[in-house]
């Protein structure tokens, strides 16, 4: 048996392999060359232009952009009405934004646990944990597939809960033929640059909703408002404008909105690069019984931004630390989505504790995020499938 680098062995490339990578072509620089020589560095017509195509490509009404897919987040919390003593549902595998969002509000998110197969929020425990304090959910498409929107939706219909999707992975992705972003009351976005589409910094929310809508638009720029019907005294000129609610600088750049308009044209060949390498990577660890590999449901036809390597413990004589260095040894960077958000500090300092989703924290220990990105060679792709191979097997009981 071939012995890992990590225990003096031959590692299996000479050269870093990066866990994840931005690609960026001759047409995304010009996009945004030619903004430079605009009039419009900001509130131009490419955050318009680049509105309409989210709205076009996702078949949602109405899309806001906005800085960043942490703004997005915070922005439709604001617009769902959060506040303090409010209980948002969400998930503790995610980045921290997820729950982050509701606290920016004043809110106190609530974790619920995992499906121990797909990884995301089980729908079962957010109906258990929903009471009379409950007023949205914040649902993340972990690894980019759809969490079970049937059924989050029929429970927040029910419990006038509004639902929220962190879509921050999501992009490209469609649940039962319609594409996420037109289906839950509001879908947010990201555009940083380990993301599927970037902008280098980046945001928006989709919804379907016209009350929203108009509330994001406040949200993103300071409450202020140049609508006459919106405002409660009359215009003493016309450079007048109100500000009718406390919102925020949250605007995205039209040289940002460029460089995402020009990196939509190519969604189609991004997602099915995506596509090809997970299922390159699943056929490869099927195998392996040392490897556990994400369930895909079929109401999910997903475009993947995470791969997920979950190791068996149980079949290994190392653990995910001595996996994730021996990955290391081979020249493979790695990565881990996520440590549960409630075992960082200012959770605990919060009164979160350990024990909270055990089947999250269980997750935890057992995965390592391999490299996924549309500029990765079939040679990348087969580096880390025989890197993965050779510590599985070599440490394997
Ligand atoms: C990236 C990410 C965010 C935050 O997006 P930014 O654009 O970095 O602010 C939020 N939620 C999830 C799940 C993410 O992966």
């Amino acid at each position: 048996m071939e012995k890992p680098a990590i225990c003096g062995g031959t590692p299996i490339r000479d050269k870093k392999i990066a866990y994840g990578h931005q690609y960026i072509d001759e047409a995304d620089i010009q996009a945004v060359v030619e903004v430079l020589k605009s009039d419009f560095l900001t509130c131009g017509p490419k955050i318009g232009e680049l509105e309409r195509k989210l709205c076009q490509i996702t078949g949602a009404k109405y899309a806001v952009v906005c800085s960043n897919g942490t703004a997005a987040l915070h922005m439709a919390c604001q617009a769902a009405g959060i506040k303090e003593g409010d209980e948002v549902i969400t998930t503790s595998i995610t980045f921290a934004a997820s729950a982050n969002c509701v606290r920016y509000c004043g809110g106190t998110p609530v974790f619920a646990d995992i499906n121990e197969e797909t990884y995301n929020i089980d729908p079962a425990e957010v109906e258990k944990l929903t009471n009379e304090k409950t007023k949205a959910v914040v649902a993340v498409d972990f690894t980019g597939q759809s969490v079970e929107l049937d059924r989050l939706l029929a429970h927040c219909r029910a419990r006038k809960l509004v639902l929220i999707e962190d879509g921050a992975h999501v992009i490209g992705t469609r649940y039962k033929g319609k594409c996420n972003g037109s289906i839950a009351d509001m879908t947010t976005l990201s555009f940083h640059p380990v993301k599927t589409v970037t902008g280098g910094e980046g945001g928006a929310v989709l919804t379907n909703s016209e009350e929203y809508y108009k509330r994001l638009l406040l949200y993103r720029a300071h409450g202020i408002t140049r609508d006459p019907e919106q405002m409660e005294h009359e215009p003493d000129g016309p450079w007048y404008y109100e500000q009718i609610t406390l919102g925020m600088n949250y605007r995205m750049t039209d040289m940002q909105a460029a460089l995402i308009i020009s990196q939509l044209d190519k969604l189609p060949v991004f997602s099915a690069r995506r596509k090809e390498i997970v299922k390159t990577y699943n056929e490869a660890f099927s195998g392996l019984p040392q490897i556990i590999v994400q369930k895909e449901i079929p109401e999910s036809d997903t475009t993947r931004h995470l791969y997920i390597l979950r190791l068996n413990l149980s079949k290994l004589r190392i653990d995910r630390r001595q996996f994730f260095e021996a990955l290391n040894a081979e020249n493979i960077c790695c990565n881990v989505h996520y440590i549960p958000t409630y075992y960082f500090p200012y959770y605990e300092r919060l009164g979160y504790h350990k024990g909270l989703c055990p089947k999250a924290e269980k997750l935890y220990q057992e995965i390592i995020s391999l490299p996924l990105y549309y500029a990765m060679t079939d040679q990348d792709v087969q580096d880390v499938i025989g890197a993965v191979t050779k510590i599985a097997e070599y440490y394997g009981v």
